[in-house]
């Protein structure tokens, strides 16, 4: 499921939700390395480009390769985040 396409114009990846090891649901790009900590942060075009070697997006929160999954249906309702236009 994805939420939006990538706002960078240099990019076509989708923004998809995921859920990292720590169980906080971060936004992400499937395409480059944007991250967006929270809804609010993609709302104001804030992204992080999380890299070696500790892969952080956010105190606690990283997005190490092997670590993380994209998230459920599921997922993104216990993270609050059902409201929103999800696609398939
Ligand atoms: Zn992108």
């Amino acid at each position: 499921m994805w939420l939006d396409e990538c706002p960078s114009f240099w990019d076509e990846g989708r923004v998809r939700p995921l859920v990292t090891e720590s169980g906080k649901v971060v936004l992400m790009c499937d395409s480059c390395s944007a991250v967006w900590p929270t809804l609010a942060d993609f709302k104001e075009m804030e992204h992080v480009e999380p890299d070696e070697p500790d892969w952080a997006v956010t105190a606690g929160v990283h997005v190490r390769p092997g670590t993380f999954r994209w998230a459920s249906e599921r997922d993104v309702e216990v993270a609050g985040m059902s409201g929103l236009k999800w696609r398939p």
